[in-house]
């Protein structure tokens, strides 16, 4: 069985739903297990409408309204006959987060998933029924029914055991002589009181990774509006090309530090169970894409560019000259993950310690706050992190030309500079 991610991009409107079909045509012999991510922006056009009613704005109705707007748009110019039923299963789900809106306010996180997840249940229910329109037998499932995970709303960590009896049990069968399609979400999980829960945002093709490992999937194939995997943002680089085949290491490093093309989750099951993941495109689907995989070195062996903007380095030193390390560094580590920070990259002296983060407007404050009470802080904002994979010493000249590094740290294969932002775009 091959497992297919499809994200928000590649289902976008009616004609991108159609091209999902013709996709599928291609495979028509073969077991596909199906993942779809919400159509478009539909998360955070959600997350929007959960925000106002934790705010009690009093406009999440209005905000509903142009959700559910944007997908029935997308129902009338796919199904001419009004009474198909995919008309009654939307509605019903529009009907069933409209009395989510009536409740009481709870727990910001844990309202978020309730009202979130519906975008992958509408979006999954929408393309299932577009495929069958196409003769192609498809069968639809709710994966809250397969994957169990524990109660950290937004960001839900499976467990492992329970979901893959579940897997065994739920999934399986559905794959049958005739039944070669099953379709189902990505993101979202349930809880062990059947709650909804989502995995953490962009969290489609982990999905797809959860089930592929689960399932002994012989490949994963997420379907981009790009190429593959390039070697940098073309965004930003005029000369970004696409890379043929990757390593699982140099995949797993680059998607870390930002290259936004895969979850950085996605790799370790794959990783695990030595299954390839190929990156492909929806606008070319015959085009060979890249493919990430066991016993692949990356080919090209060419630099590679990885950019995060809003960083904030902080460097916390020991208030009375005692040295940073061991219990300190501990004790600073302690409050990274009471606040769920993640770091991406840190360096020490004998006094001091510095750390560069995403600067989430929330945690990082309340950060500064907690170390102030033991520690001198300073701090910068507004720089950016490059990750360069596989880098020559003059690749680092030509990326931080002119500008000022506020820290550089190699390794034989990867480069990292924390710089200041530029104003101008990179073009490199
Ligand atoms: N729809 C979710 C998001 O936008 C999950 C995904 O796209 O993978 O984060
Ligand atoms: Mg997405």
């Amino acid at each position: 069985m091959k497992v297919f991610k499809f994200g928000g991009a590649s289902v976008k409107d009616a004609d991108a739903v159609k091209n999902v079909a013709t996709i599928m045509q291609d495979f028509k012999e073969e077991k596909i297990l199906v993942i779809v991510s919400a159509m478009g922006k539909t998360t955070n056009a959600l997350e929007k409408v959960v925000d106002a009613y934790v705010k009690k704005s009093g406009e999440a109705e209005l905000f509903l309204e142009e959700v559910k707007t944007f997908h029935y748009q997308i129902m009338e110019s796919l199904f001419l006959d009004l009474n198909n039923p995919i008309f009654e299963k939307v509605n019903n789900y529009f009907v069933e987060i409209h009395w989510a809106l009536e409740d009481e306010p709870r727990e910001y996180n844990f309202i978020y998933d309730q009202i979130v997840s519906f975008g992958e249940l509408i979006s999954s229910s929408i393309v299932n029924a577009w495929l069958k329109e196409s003769n192609l037998a498809s069968t639809w499932l709710d994966i809250r029914d397969c994957l169990n995970a524990d109660n950290t709303y937004r960001e839900g960590k499976i467990n492992w055991e329970e979901s893959d009896q579940l897997v065994k049990k739920n999934l399986l069968p559905l794959f049958t002589t005739q039944n070669k399609i099953v379709l189902t979400q990505g993101y979202i999980a349930s809880t062990s009181e059947n709650y909804s829960i989502t995995l953490g945002r962009e969290g489609s093709d982990y999905t797809a990774a959860i089930l592929a490992y689960l399932l002994d999937a012989e490949s994963v194939t997420i379907w981009k509006d790009v190429p593959g995997v390039l070697n940098a943002d073309p965004k930003y680089f005029t000369d970004a090309q696409k890379l043929e085949q990757l390593s699982y290491l140099d995949a797993i490093e680059l998607a870390y530090y930002g290259a936004s093309v895969i979850h950085p989750k996605t790799i370790k099951p794959l990783e695990n169970k030595g299954i390839p993941l190929y990156v492909k495109s929806f606008l070319n689907h015959q085009a060979k894409g890249t493919v990430i995989g066991k016993d692949l070195q990356t080919k090209p062996l060419v630099p590679s560019f990885i950019f995060k903007s809003n960083q904030v380095l902080i460097s916390i030193a020991a208030k009375d000259f005692s040295f940073i390390a061991e219990e300190n560094i501990s004790n600073i580590f302690a409050t990274f993950a009471t606040l769920g920070l993640k770091v991406n990259l840190m360096q020490n002296s004998a006094i001091s310690f510095s750390v560069c983060l995403d600067n989430d407007s929330q945690k990082i404050p309340k950060l500064i706050e907690l170390l102030q009470q033991n520690y001198r802080i300073r701090y910068n904002t507004d720089l950016q992190l490059y990750t360069i994979r596989h880098y020559y010493p003059s690749t680092l000249e030509n990326l931080s030309q002119g500008r000022e590094i506020l820290l550089e740290q190699r390794s034989r294969n990867t480069a990292h500079l924390v710089m200041k932002a530029e104003e101008k775009s990179e073009n490199k």
